[in-house]
């Protein structure tokens, strides 16, 4: 699955890059993609044997190979969402659950930024509480993954009415209003490619 969403960021690319040019520095496609070949070569080599190593892996190596305020964010949206949890060989509704929520405490102790701050917390946030949720209900994991990522794709749009608190963007105020936020959209991505390899991976 994780192999799956490297593809899906590294096909982004000119789309995130695009729309962080609209009201950053357009660097953000290159940047994700960048991550995404970094994680999906050490995935590929190294042998991951439970649930937490895939997420810390993949992390770890975001950090590592972008640099900046987003190799920090979503390094930490990874590994920052298992690094206190137990190790888990099976990934379910619960387990997916209990990582984003830990994963979005994580990103925003560190970035300090809020829902409503025109960052990647306002796709982040209502997926992980989306997660939640679905959990609660008993849904099965590609039910709850898919409520995720509507929950995201609405954050995206939220964001266009935002003006930016955080990043680049913050320096525009009105400006930015009608533009999404690319961190967000990456965000609301990563679930999307879920979605879609549960959907071809029964
Ligand atoms: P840079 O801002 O260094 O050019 P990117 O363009 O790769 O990095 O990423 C920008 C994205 O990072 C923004 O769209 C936003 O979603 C996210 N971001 C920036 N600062 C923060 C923060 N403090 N907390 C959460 N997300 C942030
Ligand atoms: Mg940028």
């Amino acid at each position: 699955m994780f192999l799956h969403i490297g593809e899906e960021i590294i096909n982004a690319k000119d789309m995130l890059g695009k729309i962080d040019s609209e009201i950053g520095d357009g660097d953000h496609g290159a940047g994700m993609a960048t991550g995404a070949e970094a994680f999906t070569a050490k995935l590929q080599e190294a042998s991951c044997h439970n649930v937490n190593a895939v997420f810390k892996v993949t992390g770890m190596e975001m950090m590592k190979s972008m640099g900046g305020a987003s190799g920090v964010i979503f390094g930490t949206m990874f590994s920052g969402g298992v690094k206190n949890l137990p190790a888990k060989e099976t990934l379910d509704t619960n387990t997916l659950a209990a990582i984003f929520g830990e994963s979005t405490e994580a990103v925003k102790k560190r970035g300090k930024a809020s829902v409503g701050d025109k960052t990647m917390i306002d796709a982040l946030e209502p997926a992980s509480e989306a997660l939640k949720k679905a959990a609660g209900e008993g849904k099965g994991l590609y039910d709850s993954v898919a409520d995720a990522e509507e929950a995201a794709n609405q954050g995206v749009e939220y964001t266009k009415n935002l003006e930016a608190k955080f990043g680049r963007a913050k320096t525009l105020g009105e400006r930015a209003l009608g533009f999404q936020d690319a961190g967000a959209t990456s965000v609301w991505l990563i679930f999307k490619s879920m979605r879609v390899w549960m959907e071809k991976n029964e």
